[in-house]
């Protein structure tokens, strides 16, 4: 199967801690980095005293379950350090399935397509960088919900070559 999964960070330096987390979604066992975006950083929601955030979305191959998909990004997070402070409260990786190829998955741990997703800039103009015509199960074109988050502040940060930071 192929993933989209959503990286974003705003602690202790999150260019460098998204850099990171693509090489190790490289390295994974049962799983292929086929794409990534620019990164991009952006304002935050929820809690407005803390940093700025810095995202990206990956296309990821995939070869076991929705569910064991879930549970490695959550180790990745751990081994980044994640600490559950606050609702949508600052955090030095959040790793979020996005879409997983035409699937919906309504559980009470694994929502896919990630439910807030159509809602956020910083996800859906980085998903145009790498998947101009990605859409959600019923065929709506993610696309069509840019005009309604424009207003939301996101600037790529053009000065990093992540290609040649990824090892
Ligand atoms: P949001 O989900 O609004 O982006 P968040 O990323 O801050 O908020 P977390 O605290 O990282 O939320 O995750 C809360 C729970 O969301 C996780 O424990 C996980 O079980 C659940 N979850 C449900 N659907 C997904 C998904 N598609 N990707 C990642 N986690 C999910
Ligand atoms: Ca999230
Ligand atoms: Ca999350």
């Amino acid at each position: 199967m192929q993933a989209f999964i959503g990286l974003g960070s705003n602690l202790d330096n999150p260019a460098q801690r998204l850099i990171s987390a693509l090489a190790a979604l490289q390295r994974l066992p049962g799983g292929r980095l086929l794409h990534h975006s620019r990164l991009f950083s952006s304002a935050p929601i929820g809690p407005q005293d803390q940093p700025d955030y810095v995202n990206a979305v990956a296309a990821l191959a995939w070869d076991s379950t929705p569910h064991a998909l879930l549970l490695t990004l959550q180790a990745l997070e751990l081994a980044a350090g994640r600490q559950r402070l606050r609702h949508w409260g600052e955090r030095t990786l959040d790793l979020d399935i996005l879409l997983i190829d035409q699937q919906r998955i309504d559980t009470p741990d694994l929502q896919v397509p990630h439910p807030q997703m159509i809602h956020r800039a910083f996800v859906l103009q980085p998903l145009m960088d790498i998947a101009p015509a990605a859409h959600l199960p019923d065929g709506t074109a993610l696309s069509s919900f840019l005009e309604q988050v424009k207003d939301q502040q996101l600037s790529p940060l053009e000065e990093l070559d992540c290609d040649a930071l990824i090892e």
